[in-house]
């Protein structure tokens, strides 16, 4: 009987603990800032976007098939285009075709910060061109947008970027720090790996410079119902972001006419390992920059969510296995394993010699790309496969919320759109800001533009676009971190 009595009362506690923790699971900072008032000088910022867009600086995984010619025309027409930036700031090519300029400050003992962006855009889907509604390199401008390849990722960031330089350098503004703008022109086709942005990146090192802040592509402010929060936006900062690998794995057989196949078979071989991996998939856990993104969007949910979010002591496993449910919030909390490519015989009537299966992973924090391939190698166990790391990273260096400058990028947000939860995230994809973690700890990964869903699903996809009032914030947007970094 006391125990039942005993067990119940426990029970009643353990409730109460659950109910306040949730009661008090309420937004912790909401700090409501001022709008900023920054009034846009130039009006061509539309023009000077649709120029750009113009310009095809296609990057190609093979070197020899990019078109260089189209990259030098883009530098040519950042410097016809932002003729105070190209007097007042210093510019090198680095690479042969990245770009870093330096725009001098007062102090010297001031930590510098460097705004980064890429130049070159992916390709248009063979096939897909009849789809766009204008041309994808047209650079079309109608009332209220830029259309073309290149809007949202991530020429509409390098323009807005300049934009707001060359406006701060005709009223005379001297930033208190130096202020370093680097142009990787390989992001899409070897982020992974390292290109133009880790020679940007090496050749600040050697001089010996440490940044106080990188700001480069990433967050951006979201629909708040990307994250179940309704009737708000949402801005989203990356602090982290995976480790990426691709993983050969090829089975080698003997092969011959498949009128009368052996049991040995490696396409089989290789499929007992994908069925595998696809059962078994790694742990989901919670890492630091997904345990602040909940701690912040949780509390701005609705009561069930946040009696779940405050309690992870002992909701965790529920949490964790309804995060599993979405593939979104499943790469949040799990490294990913996926076969992407595979390959067999080259002709119907004919049985394998070699088969092969590419393999994506997406490493989360805590785990290395050689946890990966022991976890391939067992469950492939008692199968005869030989492995590749064909390229990979390790996961990025996680920059820490509690300081400073995370509040500066903050309060920027707020200013220019408004007042609105800011929370840190993990990038479940690649950017080259990771290049810089040897001579910056705080890395925000973080574009000037609110995004609506359409133009989400634009990126890197048919008719990219980007409203030109989005565009005039995104300039507003790097004005105002500029004065909140860098003036006294
Ligand atoms: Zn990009």
């Amino acid at each position: 009987m006391y125990i039942i009595i005993g067990a119940g009362a426990a029970l009643v506690a353990l409730i109460c603990i659950m109910l306040i923790r949730a009661l008090m699971f309420t937004p912790k900072d909401n700090k409501e800032v001022e709008p900023s008032d920054i009034k846009l000088e130039s009006d061509k910022i539309a023009q000077h976007l649709s120029g750009a867009i113009k310009i095809k600086t296609v990057s190609n995984p093979d070197a020899d098939k990019t078109d260089w010619k189209e990259f030098e025309k883009f530098r040519e027409y950042l410097i016809k285009t932002y003729p105070r930036i190209h007097e007042k700031m210093e510019r090198e090519v680095i690479s042969e075709h990245s770009l870093i300029y330096k725009w001098k400050g007062k102090d010297a003992a001031k930590a510098p910060i460097a705004l980064l962006s890429h130049m070159d855009v992916v390709p248009v889907m063979p096939g897909t061109e009849v789809d766009w509604d204008q041309k994808a390199f047209s650079g079309h401008v109608d009332d209220e947008y830029v259309w073309g390849r290149g809007t949202q990722d991530m020429k509409g960031h390098l323009i807005a970027l300049c934009e707001a330089v060359e406006q701060l350098i005709g009223q005379k503004y001297v930033p208190e720090c130096d202020i370093y703008l680097c142009f990787g022109h390989n992001e899409e086709v070897v982020g992974s790996v390292g290109g133009g942005a880790k020679a940007i990146a090496e050749t600040l090192e050697k001089r010996g410079i440490r940044l106080g802040m990188v700001i480069d592509e990433g967050g951006a402010v979201v629909p708040g119902s990307m994250f179940s929060l309704d009737g708000s936006d949402l801005a989203v900062i990356g602090i982290a972001e995976k480790g990426y690998a691709d993983i050969k794995l090829t089975c080698r057989k003997k092969g011959g006419h498949s009128s009368q196949p052996p049991k040995d078979n490696g396409i089989v071989d290789l499929s007992k390992i994908l069925v595998k991996l696809d059962k078994r998939q790694m742990k989901q856990r919670f890492t630091y920059a997904v345990k602040n993104l909940f701690d912040c969007t949780g509390r701005y949910m609705n009561f069930g969510m946040r009696l779940m979010l405050s309690n992870l002591w002992i909701t965790k496993p529920l949490v964790l296995k309804a995060l599993a449910n979405s593939p979104t919030t499943n790469a949040l909390t799990r490294t990913t394993i996926v076969p992407t490519m595979a390959e067999g015989s080259p002709a119907g009537n004919v049985l394998p010699q070699t088969a092969n299966v590419s393999i994506n992973s997406r490493v989360l924090h805590g785990q290395k790309i050689k946890d990966v391939e022991d976890y391939i190698k067992k469950c492939a166990k008692g199968i005869d496969i030989e492995m590749e790391l064909l390229r990979g990273k390790e996961p990025s260096k996680v920059s820490t919320i509690d300081c400073e400058e995370f509040e500066i990028v903050k309060k920027t947000v707020k200013q220019i759109h408004g007042n609105m939860p800011v929370t840190p995230y993990l990038m479940v994809g690649g950017t080259d800001s990771c290049f810089y973690e040897n001579i910056c700890e705080k890395i925000f990964r973080v574009g000037p533009f609110k995004m609506t869903t359409e133009a989400l699903g634009s990126i890197h996809g048919t008719n990219e676009k980007i409203a030109i009032e989005t565009l005039k914030n995104g300039v507003r947007f790097y004005i105002q971190l500029i004065y909140n970094y860098c003036s006294k």
